[in-house]
């Protein structure tokens, strides 16, 4: 099986919750809240595994795996079961939760000018750009309370 640092993801529109927390963890994750069926294909053949509530979709789309449950940890949990998520916590934050692109280091010097001075000073190590909407990023209470979340799930590495 491919190394599940690897594996790309589409997931279809039931799955903007699950999307949202797959970035979180650091997984490359294409969503919408409406595709044509073109936009999967073209998923499909860039590698990417589509994610799916519904059971017609995973006979239609290979590979696909059928999503069985609503709730996003217990998602979570069945995309752990099959071998497709890691728990790698060094991953966790380095992916814009917008725009799934993977964020940039930047210098010290060039985020000073963006951000405000109380945040620039509590933050400078650890302020990272997203390339494509050119938000920045850095850790914060948002961040405190999805790494709680994720713990609280049991999603919190292992090794
Ligand atoms: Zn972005």
């Amino acid at each position: 099986m491919t190394n599940p640092i690897e594996i790309k993801f589409v997931a279809d529109v039931m799955l903007g919750r699950l999307s949202k927390w797959l970035r979180v963890m650091g997984c490359d994750t294409h969503y919408q809240p409406f595709y044509r069926s073109e936009i999967i294909d073209m998923s499909i053949r860039e590698g990417r595994l589509l994610l799916t509530r519904n059971r017609r979709m995973t006979e239609k789309y290979h590979p696909s795996l059928l999503i069985e449950t609503d709730n996003v940890r217990t998602q979570l949990q069945e995309i752990l079961k099959k071998g497709y998520l890691t728990l790698d916590s060094s991953r966790w934050f380095t992916r814009c939760l917008v725009c799934n692109i993977p964020l940039k280091k930047i210098p010290i010097e060039e985020s000073k000018a963006q951000i405000p001075d109380y945040i620039f000073n509590q933050n400078k190590p650890d302020i990272y750009l997203c390339p494509s909407c050119g938000r920045y990023f850095w850790p914060g209470s948002h961040k405190t309370r999805m790494m709680k979340q994720l713990s609280e799930w049991n999603l919190f590495n292992t090794d």
